[in-house]
């Protein structure tokens, strides 16, 4: 916009400089609408597993008060669903802590190889049970990066859980570390259905899911990817997505590898 100015000084009051300063409101409102619709969506995705406990705990004081079968039933969705709730507030408490330290380049070394080793543990019970086979592929032996690790073994977990929840049962996962140049790479692909052109730019904003009920069936809070941007920015990383429909999809992550001792490269 192009707003006329005009000053009005009196010639007997006239100063001797006007100071000027211009800001630009349509950026501030543009953050501020983000806040809001962010508080409004978190909001929501708590009211929706507190409705279900409330609607569940009347019925239990109800009709259900005797009936033993439905009442053990009850009490395992409203499990579930306190379960959900506690999941939403851990991510919601990652994501501002992450979000506060964002001016601060994490400084400890940190091996790569050992992070992914450490995630595909603990994500091989879920990798079992969809009956994928979890593969490492490691393009260099020693990779070392300047970061966090409880960040960088929150970011790989989410990009390979996903991979994990949204690839295809029976096909595998791979989790491929490599250094090109100075820059160390870690990429996730999966072989599942993909994901189609128009939501790519979208996915790491919070709350945004392609498929809200799968996503709510895999207890997803659509925070996971939020989390990894913000990690990813934190370690000055670059987050990629390829991915065509019906061909799987790649994540990658690159960040500034140390130089490798023994190669000197
Ligand atoms: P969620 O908690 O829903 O998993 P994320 O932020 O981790 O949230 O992911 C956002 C959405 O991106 C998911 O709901 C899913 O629709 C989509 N998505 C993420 N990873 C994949 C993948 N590997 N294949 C297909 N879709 C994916």
């Amino acid at each position: 916009h192009v707003v006329p100015l005009r000053l009005h000084v009196s010639p007997e009051r006239a100063p001797d400089a006007v100071l000027l300063t211009f800001r630009d409101l349509t950026q501030q409102r543009r953050v501020e609408q983000m806040r809001a619709d962010f508080v409004a969506n978190a909001s929501h995705e708590l009211r929706t597993p507190l409705a279900s406990l409330s609607g569940f705990i009347e019925t239990l004081q109800g009709p259900a008060r005797n009936d033993t079968p439905a009442r053990e039933r009850f009490l395992a969705i409203m499990a579930a669903q306190a379960r959900r709730m506690s999941r939403l507030i851990d991510d919601l408490l990652s994501l501002s802590r992450i979000e506060l330290n964002a001016h601060v380049q994490p400084q400890t070394k940190v091996d790569l190889g050992a992070i992914i080793a450490h995630v595909c543990d603990t994500l091989s019970p879920l990798a079992r049970d969809r009956g994928v086979e979890l593969e490492q592929v490691r393009e260099t032996a020693d990779l070392e990066i300047l970061g966090d690790r409880d960040e960088l073994i929150r970011l790989f977990e989410n990009l390979v859980e996903n991979a994990l929840k949204y690839g295809a049962a029976g096909k595998k996962v791979e989790v491929r570390l490599a250094r090109e140049n100075g820059t160390a790479v870690v990429s996730v692909r999966d072989f599942g259905p993909g994901i189609s052109p128009e939501h790519l730019p979208r996915l790491t904003e919070r709350f945004y899911r392609v498929d809200v009920a799968a996503s709510r069936d895999q207890g997803g809070t659509g925070l996971g990817l939020a989390i990894v941007k913000h990690i990813v920015a934190r370690h000055r990383g670059r987050l990629g997505v390829e991915s065509e429909l019906g061909n799987g999809a790649i994540f990658s992550v690159r960040m500034e590898a140390l130089p490798n001792p023994e190669k000197n490269l």
